[in-house]
């Protein structure tokens, strides 16, 4: 149950939801909710985003002083090369050199001849290291096997495609920081900072300004020095590093996957859709910021990230984390994707909520149970400490030899844990419902009524299926939609 101050005391609570659960139960909530799921007014982040109208929850009732995760003594700053795209992507650069040059490393050397901090990276975990040769064969296989799927998932493969051409290289946008940070984050800025009449103008101003540029939820959080990278700074490269000075502030973008895409995960979907969303939006912030007279630096998916975002967006008062370690809000559930612009620009930071994710995913597990890698922990309580932050453990080793096995010819990955999340409903009037209820709830009761309709009404694979032949079946979630369904458009 969430930890706020607003609480219905528990006889009416008991009251309200007895009378809410009579309502569902007289109109039929589980046929209702499957066609009020259908109806495409519904899609949160598709529809009234440029007016700020998709951040339609009120957060204030679950304002909490400490965010919702748990620190056990000292936090500490992650290492790039802990993040497993970093990583994967110095391995891939020795492995396949951009410039066609013969390999600096092959992996029958074995992770002993890495160069640092790879090597001690892999000396600590060797089992790391045999998943990442899995992966690599696993991509192999999905490449020798894309013809066999090619007809079918070449519109999937396409519209992917087509959103990751914003980020290639240098002719990405935003382009990619080419300096340190005391130089990049002010370069172009020709004026004087505009003189705001108060931080809270400055914070209302910058979310109007993003919700135009299409950003869905909006959230402003001072920057803790433990969610910045260490070891590595874009601009810069490999370094060791004191968060720089002018990073006062985060302002956290997030937008979902078009959602129906997103439910016809994993063979169907993809990131890219989002990531270039965000691009755009927090591209588009920082020559904003910057031509009223503050330094701003993106930081942007798939890996232009100086600063980890789950965390920034759980202070930033979006969401809480879930079991499955993706940031889950009110509005898009898991279907989340984030970036952050930081500033000096002097705006009034939200407070981070408690809506009561953590008791839910406790008892919930759909996402550990359909993980077709079984990267998601099955443990009621988080398990893991990690640089002093308590969570639930998520084998990412695990997870991305599936999103190299699943059958695509560039990898678009898995994502089933997004789409199979209670929490990754669309904005109809059952989902509303539910949305305000459970988090005022004492009991516990109606969020356990909830997850028994959710687990007797909704179908699910289970985890293997969703992997390609001999393994599984190449399930998706739900099915594509119409427009992703080569058979639908194509002569096969
Ligand atoms: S993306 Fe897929 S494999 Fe990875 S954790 Fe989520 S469900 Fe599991
Ligand atoms: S699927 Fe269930 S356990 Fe997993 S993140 Fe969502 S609510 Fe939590």
């Amino acid at each position: 149950m969430a930890n706020n101050k607003f609480k219905l005391d528990r006889r009416k609570f008991i009251k309200t939801a007895g009378l809410v659960g009579g309502a569902l139960s007289l109109f039929g909530a589980a046929g209702a909710g499957l066609a009020a799921g259908k109806d495409k007014d519904s899609h949160t982040g598709y529809g009234r985003k440029f007016y700020g109208e998709d951040q339609f929850f009120n957060r204030k009732p679950f304002l909490v002083d400490k965010p919702t995760y748990e620190t056990i003594g000292t936090p500490k700053r992650i290492q790039y090369i802990e993040n497993i795209f970093k990583r994967n992507g110095e391995m891939y650069r020795l492995m396949y050199p951009r410039d066609k040059s013969v390999p600096k490393w092959s992996l029958d050397q074995g992770y002993e001849t890495l160069p640092e901090p790879l090597k001690n990276y892999y000396t600590k975990d060797p089992i790391a290291f045999d998943e990442f040769k899995k992966a690599i064969k696993k991509s192999e296989e999905q490449h020798e096997n894309w013809p066999k799927y090619k007809d079918q998932y070449i519109l999937a493969d396409a519209w992917s495609t087509a959103h990751s051409s914003t980020m290639r290289g240098r002719d990405s946008f935003p382009p990619e920081p080419q300096d340190k940070p005391e130089v990049s984050d002010f370069k172009g800025i020709e004026t004087e900072a505009m003189e705001l009449k108060s931080p809270k103008h400055g914070s209302e101003l910058i979310k109007k300004i993003a919700h135009s540029f299409g950003a869905t939820l909006v959230g402003i959080t001072a920057v803790k020095e433990e969610w910045i990278y260490q070891g590595y700074l874009r601009g810069v490269g490999k370094t060791n590093f004191e968060a720089p000075k002018h990073w006062k502030y985060a302002i956290v973008i997030a937008v979902p996957h078009e959602w129906d895409a997103m439910y016809a995960n994993p063979t169907y979907g993809t990131s890219y859709d989002a990531y270039s969303m965000l691009r755009y939006i927090s591209g588009k912030l920082t020559v904003f910021l910057k031509e009223i007279g503050y330094s701003a630096r993106a930081h942007v998916p798939p890996t232009s990230y100086d600063i980890i975002m789950p965390p920034l967006a759980i202070d930033a008062g979006l969401g809480e984390q879930g079991r499955n370690g993706i940031l889950v809000t009110p509005e898009l559930g898991a279907n989340t994707r984030l970036a952050a612009v930081t500033t000096d620009m002097p705006i009034e930071p939200d407070k981070p909520i408690d809506i009561g994710i953590k008791d839910f995913c406790s008892k919930c597990k759909i996402c550990a149970d359909e993980c077709p890698s079984g990267a998601i922990s099955f443990t009621d309580e988080p398990e893991e400490v990690i640089r002093g932050f308590k969570r639930w453990r998520i084998n990412h080793d695990k997870c991305y030899t599936v999103w190299n096995s699943v059958a695509t010819s560039h990898s678009r990955g898995c994502r089933v844990c997004l789409a199979v999340c209670p929490y990754s409903r669309k904005n109809n009037w059952i989902h509303n419902i539910v949305r305000e209820v459970d988090p005022r709830d004492p009991t516990g009761l109606f969020s356990s009524g909830m997850l028994a309709m959710q687990k007797k009404f909704f179908k699910y694979h289970g985890g293997q299926e969703y992997l390609p032949p001999p393994d599984g079946n190449n399930k998706t979630y739900n099915e594509a939609p119409d427009w992703l369904r080569s058979e639908e458009w194509f002569n096969l």
